[in-house]
Protein backbone atom coordinates (compact mmCIF):
# COMPACT_ATOMS: atom_id res chain seq x y z
CA UNK A 1 0.00 0.00 0.00
CA UNK A 2 1.45 3.27 -0.88
CA UNK A 3 -0.12 6.01 1.31
CA UNK A 4 -1.83 6.13 4.50
CA UNK A 5 -4.95 7.51 3.21
CA UNK A 6 -7.05 5.82 0.74
CA UNK A 7 -10.40 7.10 -0.63
CA UNK A 8 -12.37 6.18 2.40
CA UNK A 9 -15.79 8.86 3.07
CA UNK A 10 -15.36 8.32 6.75
CA UNK A 11 -12.52 8.74 8.97
CA UNK A 12 -11.11 5.66 9.97
CA UNK A 13 -10.21 4.08 13.47
CA UNK A 14 -7.28 5.87 14.10
CA UNK A 15 -6.00 3.12 17.01
CA UNK A 16 -2.56 4.80 17.43
CA UNK A 17 -1.54 5.45 21.26
CA UNK A 18 1.28 7.81 19.91
CA UNK A 19 1.36 9.69 17.24
CA UNK A 20 4.20 10.41 14.97
CA UNK A 21 6.25 14.25 15.91
CA UNK A 22 8.32 13.40 12.89
CA UNK A 23 11.06 15.89 14.37
CA UNK A 24 12.08 18.02 17.31
CA UNK A 25 10.54 21.15 16.19
CA UNK A 26 7.20 19.70 15.14
CA UNK A 27 7.32 17.69 18.45
CA UNK A 28 7.95 21.04 20.51
CA UNK A 29 4.83 22.77 18.14
CA UNK A 30 2.81 20.03 18.77
CA UNK A 31 3.27 19.59 22.74
CA UNK A 32 3.15 23.80 23.03
CA UNK A 33 -0.28 23.93 20.77
CA UNK A 34 -1.69 20.98 23.41
CA UNK A 35 -1.04 23.18 26.59
CA UNK A 36 -3.17 25.82 24.84
CA UNK A 37 -5.86 23.30 24.74
CA UNK A 38 -6.81 23.47 21.28
CA UNK A 39 -9.76 20.80 20.31
CA UNK A 40 -8.75 20.35 17.00
CA UNK A 41 -4.60 20.12 16.71
CA UNK A 42 -2.93 19.66 13.43
CA UNK A 43 -0.46 17.58 15.62
CA UNK A 44 -1.81 14.45 17.86
CA UNK A 45 -0.09 13.49 20.36
CA UNK A 46 -1.40 10.70 22.03
CA UNK A 47 -4.85 9.22 22.09
CA UNK A 48 -5.73 9.89 25.64
CA UNK A 49 -5.20 13.66 24.85
CA UNK A 50 -7.27 13.61 21.89
CA UNK A 51 -7.83 11.36 18.64
CA UNK A 52 -9.13 12.39 14.97
CA UNK A 53 -12.08 9.54 15.24
CA UNK A 54 -13.27 10.75 18.40
CA UNK A 55 -13.16 14.48 16.90
CA UNK A 56 -15.39 13.17 14.14
CA UNK A 57 -17.79 11.34 16.15
CA UNK A 58 -18.05 14.53 18.40
CA UNK A 59 -18.71 16.55 15.68
CA UNK A 60 -21.84 14.74 15.23
CA UNK A 61 -23.09 15.07 18.66
CA UNK A 62 -22.27 18.72 18.76
CA UNK A 63 -24.90 18.94 15.31
CA UNK A 64 -27.41 17.38 17.32
CA UNK A 65 -26.95 19.58 20.40
CA UNK A 66 -26.34 22.75 18.73
CA UNK A 67 -23.40 23.03 20.77
CA UNK A 68 -20.02 24.67 19.80
CA UNK A 69 -18.08 21.59 21.18
CA UNK A 70 -18.70 18.16 22.56
CA UNK A 71 -16.21 16.00 24.40
CA UNK A 72 -17.01 12.26 24.54
CA UNK A 73 -15.84 10.03 27.66
CA UNK A 74 -15.87 6.42 28.38
CA UNK A 75 -19.37 6.58 30.41
CA UNK A 76 -22.22 8.53 31.16
CA UNK A 77 -20.25 8.83 34.81
CA UNK A 78 -17.05 9.90 33.46
CA UNK A 79 -18.90 12.79 31.33
CA UNK A 80 -20.69 13.80 35.21
CA UNK A 81 -17.80 13.56 36.78
CA UNK A 82 -15.95 15.79 34.16
CA UNK A 83 -19.07 18.39 33.88
CA UNK A 84 -18.95 18.71 37.25
CA UNK A 85 -15.20 18.97 37.71
CA UNK A 86 -14.92 22.35 35.77
CA UNK A 87 -16.70 23.82 38.72
CA UNK A 88 -14.91 22.69 41.56
CA UNK A 89 -11.91 25.13 42.93
CA UNK A 90 -10.45 22.90 45.84
CA UNK A 91 -11.68 24.42 49.58
CA UNK A 92 -13.11 27.65 48.34
CA UNK A 93 -16.27 25.51 46.26
CA UNK A 94 -19.25 27.28 47.37
CA UNK A 95 -22.49 25.57 47.84
CA UNK A 96 -23.96 23.33 44.71
CA UNK A 97 -27.59 22.41 44.82
CA UNK A 98 -28.94 18.99 43.18
CA UNK A 99 -32.31 18.31 42.26
CA UNK A 100 -33.31 14.89 44.11
CA UNK A 101 -34.83 13.09 41.54
CA UNK A 102 -32.00 11.62 39.80
CA UNK A 103 -30.08 9.30 38.00
CA UNK A 104 -29.49 6.70 41.67
CA UNK A 105 -25.66 6.55 40.24
CA UNK A 106 -25.81 10.29 39.96
CA UNK A 107 -26.97 9.95 43.49
CA UNK A 108 -24.54 7.68 44.88
CA UNK A 109 -21.67 9.70 42.91
CA UNK A 110 -22.73 13.07 44.98
CA UNK A 111 -22.68 11.01 48.08
CA UNK A 112 -19.50 8.73 48.52
CA UNK A 113 -17.27 11.09 46.09
CA UNK A 114 -18.56 15.00 45.90
CA UNK A 115 -19.69 14.58 49.53
CA UNK A 116 -17.49 12.10 51.14
CA UNK A 117 -13.79 12.31 49.26
CA UNK A 118 -14.43 15.66 47.61
CA UNK A 119 -15.86 17.67 50.68
CA UNK A 120 -18.26 19.15 48.66
CA UNK A 121 -21.50 21.13 50.50
CA UNK A 122 -24.04 19.63 48.39
CA UNK A 123 -28.10 20.61 48.90
CA UNK A 124 -30.75 18.55 47.62
CA UNK A 125 -33.93 20.05 45.83
CA UNK A 126 -37.08 17.59 46.42
CA UNK A 127 -40.18 17.36 44.69
CA UNK A 128 -43.80 17.84 45.90
CA UNK A 129 -46.54 15.40 44.62
CA UNK A 130 -44.21 14.50 41.72
CA UNK A 131 -43.47 18.08 40.78
CA UNK A 132 -40.87 21.02 41.59
CA UNK A 133 -42.41 23.50 42.83
CA UNK A 134 -41.26 27.35 41.75
CA UNK A 135 -41.88 29.09 44.61
CA UNK A 136 -40.23 26.30 46.64
CA UNK A 137 -37.28 26.74 44.14
CA UNK A 138 -36.75 30.25 44.39
CA UNK A 139 -36.66 30.31 47.66
CA UNK A 140 -33.75 27.57 48.26
CA UNK A 141 -31.32 29.14 45.71
CA UNK A 142 -32.25 32.79 46.89
CA UNK A 143 -31.08 31.30 50.22
CA UNK A 144 -28.09 29.32 49.35
CA UNK A 145 -27.32 30.64 46.34
CA UNK A 146 -25.34 27.92 44.60
CA UNK A 147 -22.78 27.93 42.50
CA UNK A 148 -23.92 24.83 40.54
CA UNK A 149 -27.63 23.98 39.96
CA UNK A 150 -27.63 20.45 38.99
CA UNK A 151 -30.91 18.71 36.68
CA UNK A 152 -32.62 16.06 34.70
CA UNK A 153 -35.06 17.08 32.01
CA UNK A 154 -36.93 13.90 32.42
CA UNK A 155 -36.72 11.66 35.61
CA UNK A 156 -36.39 8.11 36.82
CA UNK A 157 -38.25 5.91 37.19
CA UNK A 158 -41.86 9.02 37.99
CA UNK A 159 -40.54 10.69 34.77
CA UNK A 160 -41.05 14.40 36.64
CA UNK A 161 -40.15 16.83 33.55
CA UNK A 162 -38.13 19.82 35.03
CA UNK A 163 -39.16 23.54 33.79
CA UNK A 164 -35.67 24.35 32.52
CA UNK A 165 -36.88 27.93 31.47
CA UNK A 166 -37.52 28.97 35.65
CA UNK A 167 -34.24 26.96 36.48
CA UNK A 168 -32.06 28.94 33.80
CA UNK A 169 -34.02 32.11 34.88
CA UNK A 170 -33.32 31.64 38.57
CA UNK A 171 -29.73 30.79 37.91
CA UNK A 172 -29.24 33.86 36.00
CA UNK A 173 -30.47 36.27 38.48
CA UNK A 174 -28.45 34.26 41.39
CA UNK A 175 -25.26 33.81 39.43
CA UNK A 176 -25.37 29.94 39.09
CA UNK A 177 -24.46 27.32 36.84
CA UNK A 178 -26.10 25.13 35.79
CA UNK A 179 -25.63 21.40 34.36
CA UNK A 180 -27.96 19.34 32.47
CA UNK A 181 -28.14 15.54 32.07
CA UNK A 182 -30.46 15.47 28.67
CA UNK A 183 -30.20 11.35 28.86
CA UNK A 184 -34.13 10.91 29.12
CA UNK A 185 -35.13 13.90 26.61
CA UNK A 186 -32.13 13.69 23.84
CA UNK A 187 -31.99 16.45 21.74
CA UNK A 188 -34.97 15.89 19.79
CA UNK A 189 -36.91 17.21 22.75
CA UNK A 190 -34.97 19.64 24.06
CA UNK A 191 -31.66 21.56 23.98
CA UNK A 192 -30.53 22.81 27.07
CA UNK A 193 -27.72 24.81 26.01
CA UNK A 194 -30.52 27.11 23.80
CA UNK A 195 -32.68 27.17 27.22
CA UNK A 196 -29.74 29.04 29.05
CA UNK A 197 -27.82 25.69 30.42
CA UNK A 198 -24.02 26.45 30.38
CA UNK A 199 -23.04 22.49 29.91
CA UNK A 200 -25.13 19.50 29.11
CA UNK A 201 -24.51 15.53 29.75
CA UNK A 202 -25.21 12.43 28.29
CA UNK A 203 -25.34 8.66 29.05
CA UNK A 204 -24.48 7.90 25.11
CA UNK A 205 -24.77 4.34 26.11
CA UNK A 206 -28.60 5.23 25.81
CA UNK A 207 -30.17 6.45 22.54
CA UNK A 208 -27.14 8.15 21.15
CA UNK A 209 -25.78 4.82 20.65
CA UNK A 210 -29.02 2.79 20.36
CA UNK A 211 -28.06 -0.56 20.14
CA UNK A 212 -26.86 -1.69 24.03
CA UNK A 213 -23.56 -2.22 22.67
CA UNK A 214 -21.48 1.07 23.92
CA UNK A 215 -20.58 2.25 27.27
CA UNK A 216 -20.73 6.09 26.41
CA UNK A 217 -20.69 9.95 27.65
CA UNK A 218 -20.85 13.15 26.35
CA UNK A 219 -20.63 16.65 27.48
CA UNK A 220 -21.42 19.68 25.31
CA UNK A 221 -20.78 23.24 26.09
CA UNK A 222 -20.55 27.11 24.08
CA UNK A 223 -17.98 28.53 26.45
CA UNK A 224 -14.13 27.80 25.27
CA UNK A 225 -13.03 28.41 28.73
CA UNK A 226 -15.69 25.68 30.25
CA UNK A 227 -14.20 23.27 27.37
CA UNK A 228 -10.56 24.01 27.97
CA UNK A 229 -11.20 22.97 31.57
CA UNK A 230 -13.12 19.98 30.36
CA UNK A 231 -10.63 18.96 27.95
CA UNK A 232 -7.58 19.10 30.63
CA UNK A 233 -9.47 17.00 33.31
CA UNK A 234 -10.63 14.12 30.47
CA UNK A 235 -6.46 14.23 29.70
CA UNK A 236 -5.52 14.17 32.91
CA UNK A 237 -7.85 11.14 34.84
CA UNK A 238 -7.93 9.68 31.56
CA UNK A 239 -11.58 9.73 30.58
CA UNK A 240 -11.28 9.51 27.26
CA UNK A 241 -13.34 7.41 24.95
CA UNK A 242 -11.45 4.79 22.84
CA UNK A 243 -11.07 5.35 19.21
CA UNK A 244 -12.97 2.02 18.27
CA UNK A 245 -16.46 2.88 20.82
CA UNK A 246 -16.00 6.53 19.21
CA UNK A 247 -16.24 5.24 15.78
CA UNK A 248 -19.14 2.66 16.39
CA UNK A 249 -20.98 5.92 18.24
CA UNK A 250 -20.59 7.87 15.17
CA UNK A 251 -22.00 5.29 12.90
CA UNK A 252 -24.96 4.27 15.28
CA UNK A 253 -25.42 8.19 16.50
CA UNK A 254 -26.80 8.63 12.34
CA UNK A 255 -29.86 7.26 12.88
CA UNK A 256 -30.23 8.24 16.83
CA UNK A 257 -33.33 10.65 15.46
CA UNK A 258 -35.04 8.26 13.42
CA UNK A 259 -34.96 5.63 16.46
CA UNK A 260 -35.77 8.30 18.76
CA UNK A 261 -38.88 9.64 16.55
CA UNK A 262 -40.36 6.24 16.34
CA UNK A 263 -39.75 4.99 20.07
CA UNK A 264 -41.37 7.84 20.72
CA UNK A 265 -44.33 7.00 19.05
CA UNK A 266 -44.61 3.90 19.96
CA UNK A 267 -44.08 5.15 23.84
CA UNK A 268 -47.62 7.27 23.15
CA UNK A 269 -49.34 4.04 21.99
CA UNK A 270 -47.94 1.51 24.60
CA UNK A 271 -49.64 4.22 27.03
CA UNK A 272 -52.82 4.03 25.25
CA UNK A 273 -52.80 -0.02 25.61
CA UNK A 274 -51.87 0.88 29.40
CA UNK A 275 -54.87 3.05 30.12
CA UNK A 276 -57.17 1.27 29.13
CA UNK A 277 -56.15 -2.10 30.92
CA UNK A 278 -58.39 -2.80 34.18
CA UNK A 279 -55.34 -4.25 36.04
CA UNK A 280 -53.38 -1.16 36.03
CA UNK A 281 -53.41 1.58 38.43
CA UNK A 282 -51.97 4.04 37.02
CA UNK A 283 -49.58 5.18 34.31
CA UNK A 284 -46.85 7.73 34.69
CA UNK A 285 -45.97 9.43 31.13
CA UNK A 286 -45.35 13.52 30.39
CA UNK A 287 -47.53 12.91 27.49
CA UNK A 288 -50.26 12.19 29.95
CA UNK A 289 -52.55 15.48 30.77
CA UNK A 290 -52.61 13.77 34.55
CA UNK A 291 -49.04 13.52 34.75
CA UNK A 292 -48.10 16.11 37.32
CA UNK A 293 -45.43 17.59 34.85
CA UNK A 294 -47.25 17.46 32.07
CA UNK A 295 -47.43 21.68 31.55
CA UNK A 296 -43.64 21.70 32.22
CA UNK A 297 -43.60 18.92 29.26
CA UNK A 298 -45.85 20.87 26.92
CA UNK A 299 -43.91 23.89 27.35
CA UNK A 300 -40.37 22.27 27.08
CA UNK A 301 -41.13 20.06 24.44
CA UNK A 302 -43.86 21.65 22.44
CA UNK A 303 -45.32 18.93 19.94
CA UNK A 304 -41.95 16.65 19.50
CA UNK A 305 -42.81 13.83 21.33
CA UNK A 306 -42.74 13.07 25.36
CA UNK A 307 -39.78 10.48 25.69
CA UNK A 308 -40.05 6.60 25.36
CA UNK A 309 -40.14 5.55 28.79
CA UNK A 310 -43.20 4.88 30.46
CA UNK A 311 -43.51 3.66 34.35
CA UNK A 312 -46.98 2.23 35.62
CA UNK A 313 -48.33 0.01 38.27
CA UNK A 314 -50.30 -2.83 39.09
CA UNK A 315 -53.47 -2.61 40.81
CA UNK A 316 -54.14 -4.72 43.82
CA UNK A 317 -56.11 -4.69 47.00
CA UNK A 318 -52.71 -6.39 48.38
CA UNK A 319 -48.96 -5.88 48.23
CA UNK A 320 -48.97 -9.72 47.41
CA UNK A 321 -51.89 -9.04 44.67
CA UNK A 322 -49.80 -6.51 43.21
CA UNK A 323 -46.70 -8.51 42.84
CA UNK A 324 -48.51 -11.42 41.62
CA UNK A 325 -49.55 -9.90 38.97
CA UNK A 326 -46.36 -7.74 38.27
CA UNK A 327 -44.27 -11.28 38.14
CA UNK A 328 -47.34 -12.72 35.84
CA UNK A 329 -46.84 -9.93 33.19
CA UNK A 330 -43.14 -9.96 33.64
CA UNK A 331 -43.21 -14.07 32.76
CA UNK A 332 -45.67 -13.89 29.82
CA UNK A 333 -43.30 -11.02 28.16
CA UNK A 334 -40.22 -12.58 29.28
CA UNK A 335 -39.96 -14.04 25.53
CA UNK A 336 -39.85 -10.37 23.71
CA UNK A 337 -39.89 -7.84 26.66
CA UNK A 338 -36.13 -8.34 28.76
CA UNK A 339 -35.42 -7.54 32.25
CA UNK A 340 -32.28 -5.25 31.44
CA UNK A 341 -30.85 -2.22 33.55
CA UNK A 342 -30.42 -0.01 30.79
CA UNK A 343 -33.04 1.75 28.61
CA UNK A 344 -32.81 3.10 24.46
CA UNK A 345 -32.28 -0.37 23.61
CA UNK A 346 -33.75 -1.23 19.93
CA UNK A 347 -36.58 -3.79 21.90
CA UNK A 348 -38.77 -2.77 24.58
CA UNK A 349 -36.63 -3.89 27.63
CA UNK A 350 -38.05 -3.42 31.35
CA UNK A 351 -37.06 -2.88 34.86
CA UNK A 352 -38.90 -3.63 38.22
CA UNK A 353 -38.88 -0.49 40.30
CA UNK A 354 -39.47 -2.12 43.55
CA UNK A 355 -36.47 -4.49 43.10
CA UNK A 356 -33.92 -1.74 42.20
CA UNK A 357 -35.15 1.53 44.25
CA UNK A 358 -36.43 -0.60 47.18
CA UNK A 359 -37.30 1.69 50.34
CA UNK A 360 -37.75 4.75 47.63
CA UNK A 361 -40.28 3.18 45.31
CA UNK A 362 -41.47 0.18 47.74
CA UNK A 363 -44.61 -0.01 45.15
CA UNK A 364 -44.42 -4.04 44.29
CA UNK A 365 -46.22 -3.60 41.32
CA UNK A 366 -44.66 -0.93 39.61
CA UNK A 367 -42.75 -1.23 36.37
CA UNK A 368 -40.68 1.36 34.15
CA UNK A 369 -40.65 0.16 30.19
CA UNK A 370 -37.78 1.64 28.22
CA UNK A 371 -39.67 1.35 24.65
CA UNK A 372 -37.96 0.39 21.80
CA UNK A 373 -38.53 1.03 18.23
CA UNK A 374 -39.79 -2.26 16.88
CA UNK A 375 -42.36 -2.72 14.89
CA UNK A 376 -45.31 -1.78 16.62
CA UNK A 377 -48.25 -4.54 16.22
CA UNK A 378 -45.48 -6.77 17.79
CA UNK A 379 -45.20 -4.95 20.73
CA UNK A 380 -48.94 -4.18 20.83
CA UNK A 381 -49.63 -7.95 21.05
CA UNK A 382 -47.10 -8.94 23.36
CA UNK A 383 -48.19 -6.01 25.89
CA UNK A 384 -52.27 -6.46 25.57
CA UNK A 385 -51.91 -10.47 26.21
CA UNK A 386 -49.56 -10.22 28.77
CA UNK A 387 -52.39 -7.96 30.89
CA UNK A 388 -54.78 -9.65 29.66
CA UNK A 389 -53.34 -12.64 31.56
CA UNK A 390 -53.04 -10.62 34.73
CA UNK A 391 -57.14 -10.39 35.07
N1 LIG B 1 -27.45 9.71 33.43
C1 LIG B 1 -28.58 9.01 33.36
C2 LIG B 1 -29.88 9.74 33.28
C3 LIG B 1 -28.56 7.61 33.36
O1 LIG B 1 -29.72 6.92 33.29
C4 LIG B 1 -27.31 6.94 33.43
C5 LIG B 1 -27.24 5.47 33.44
O2 LIG B 1 -28.22 4.78 33.47
C6 LIG B 1 -26.15 7.72 33.52
C7 LIG B 1 -26.25 9.09 33.50
C8 LIG B 1 -24.79 7.06 33.61
O3 LIG B 1 -24.43 6.62 32.34
P1 LIG B 1 -23.41 5.41 32.08
O4 LIG B 1 -24.06 4.17 32.58
O5 LIG B 1 -23.21 5.45 30.60
O6 LIG B 1 -22.16 5.72 32.83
Amino acid sequence: MKGKTVNSSRVPVYRDAGFELYNADTTKEAFTRETENERIPELYIYSRYRNPTVIAAEEEIMKLEASSWALLTQSGMSAIDTAVSVFQRGDSTGPWLFFSEIYGGTISFIDLVLKKRRGLQVHSFNPVNERYDPDELEKIISKIKPEVIYIEVISNPMLIVTDLENVTELAQRFGSKVIVDNTFATPLLCKPLEEGAHLVVHSATKYFSGHGNITAGVLCGNDPALMKSAIEYRKLIGHMISPDDAYRLNTQVQTFELRFRQQCRNAERVVEILKGHPCIRKTWFPGLQEHATHNEAVKLFGNRGFGAMVTFDFAGNTENEKKSRRDIFISAVSERIKIIPSLGDPKTILMPVESVWGAKYPEPGMIRLSVGFEDYTLLEDTIQEALDKTI
